[in-house]
């Protein structure tokens, strides 16, 4: 079992390839048990949360099921949030790539409902959507669910959390009886299970083991500091790692806008989102973060549900979170897609033994790292430059270079002084 790979699922290759493309080399274990139940027609409740690949599990098999020539809805996916719904239907088109002609529509709030008509006119697939949104389609009869056969209920107990629960239940009864239903949630509260009893038949329920909760390859450190030091320490290690795209999560909406003012003050291109902030204002910010118009994002757990941003390099914890699971929800946001990422979280005395009870729930390791003092960043600083140095004198074209370098010694430099002269250019 530990050693399945894609090829071991009756999937088709233009889906097998997309994944290849994809990066992805073995399934992960959500992955693993859901799409051989879910390949057999089967109802599956699986419980697993962001950053265990749960999309691709309940992808692959829904596209399995999509008939091209016929243009009209035949899966429908709920997400909690906008972001998530944009993030979801990005998947899957990367996941179709090589099935020409599929079409997946995201439709949520916020966007000019026109547009979305539009599209759906022209013929649809799969549409990835918030609640609200999708049943504003049904009450215009813009979106005809009859002929739906696969509906994915995603991060079902986040959307209960957010009131969705009647605009659930209305839209299931729009859909056939015979559909196949998968519910996807990190938990199972009492509510979750009244709605799988209601609208699953015989649901398979999967749960993954607390140690496959994080998509690995993500290394995970933490340092002892005091609070007041916290906004020096973050920005050692920002400027130690040179980071181009980090995400700092804090607890409180107060503590992320002092943390963007001082960050700006300190010369870094930072901004921040939180729940005061209007959809509108939030998605601009995205917008520059995914950009990189800004290298660092600031954000509350709250805002930061759902954002997908591919390539961050490193989560900072500048507070330890208040709930376990929001640890997993914040790192689970880098290590994306078999590149390692980094997790950083600062923690002052109270705080470690919260680190350590996350520690136990996520059954994973937080190893301590010193702060690293001014004159250790010096160092660590001057050993990456002479790395680079290195790396430059094998590797690059220093024609025009070299002819400068000679002209000043036949002027009687010396060569030493002249390298040396050089690095205190650049390290000034
Ligand atoms: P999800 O839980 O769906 O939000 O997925 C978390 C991250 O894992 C996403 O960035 C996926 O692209 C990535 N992912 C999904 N499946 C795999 C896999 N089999 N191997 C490596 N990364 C994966």
């Amino acid at each position: 079992m530990s050693d399945t790979t894609f090829n071991d699922f009756n999937i088709s290759n233009d889906i097998k390839d997309a994944i290849k493309d994809m990066g992805f080399e073995k399934p992960t274990s959500i992955q693993k048990m859901a799409i051989p139940e879910a390949l057999e027609g089967k109802d599956v409740i699986g419980q697993a949360q962001t950053g265990t690949g749960k999309t691709v599990a309940f992808s692959v098999p829904l596209l399995e099921k999509i008939f091209i020539k016929d243009k009209s809805p035949q899966a429908i996916i709920l997400c909690p949030t906008r972001e998530l719904s944009i993030q979801v239907a990005g998947e899957i088109e990367k996941l179709s790539k090589n099935m020409k002609k599929l079409r997946v529509l995201a439709v949520y709030g916020g966007q000019p409902i026109g547009r979305q008509i539009r599209a759906l006119k022209k013929g649809v697939h799969i549409i990835v959507g918030t609640p609200g949104r999708v049943l504003d389609h049904i009450d215009r009869k813009t979106l005809d669910l009859t002929g739906i056969e696969t509906v994915v209920l995603d991060e079902a107990d986040e959307m209960l959390d957010m009131g969705f629960r009647e605009d659930i239940e209305h839209i299931l009864r729009f859909t056939p009886k015979n559909r196949q239903t998968l519910l996807f949630s990190a938990t199972i509260p009492k509510p979750i299970k009244k709605i799988t009893k209601h609208y699953q038949k015989d649901p398979v329920h999967l749960k993954i083991a607390k140690k496959d909760m994080v998509v690995p390859q993500i290394e995970q450190y933490y340092f002892e500091t005091k609070d007041k030091d916290k906004l020096d320490v973050l920005c050692r290690l920002i400027d130690l790692h040179d980071v181009k795209l980090g995400l700092v999560f804090s607890n409180t909406k107060r503590r992320v806008d002092f943390l963007v003012r001082n960050l700006k003050k300190r010369g870094y291109s930072a901004d921040g989102i939180h729940g005061d902030m209007t959809q509108n204002q939030r998605d601009k910010v995205m917008g520059k973060f995914r950009n990189e118009k800004i290298n660092i994002l600031v954000a509350t757990d709250v805002a930061a549900r759902g954002i997908d941003v591919p390539d961050v390099e490193v989560v900072f914890n500048y507070d330890v979170p208040n709930h376990n699971d929001y640890y997993v929800h914040r790192i689970g946001r880098t290590g994306r897609a078999g590149k390692t990422g980094y997790a950083f979280t600062l923690a002052s005395g109270r705080e470690r033994k919260i680190l350590k009870t996350i520690e136990k729930h996520t059954n994973t390791k937080i190893k301590k790292q010193k702060v690293p003092t001014f004159k250790e960043m010096e160092k660590i600083k001057d050993g990456i430059l002479l790395d680079e140095i290195k790396e430059s004198v094998n590797n690059d074209n220093l024609k025009k270079e070299l002819f400068l370098v000679e002209s000043l010694i036949e002027d009687d430099c010396n060569p030493i002084f002249v390298a040396a002269a050089l690095l205190k250019k650049i390290k000034s």
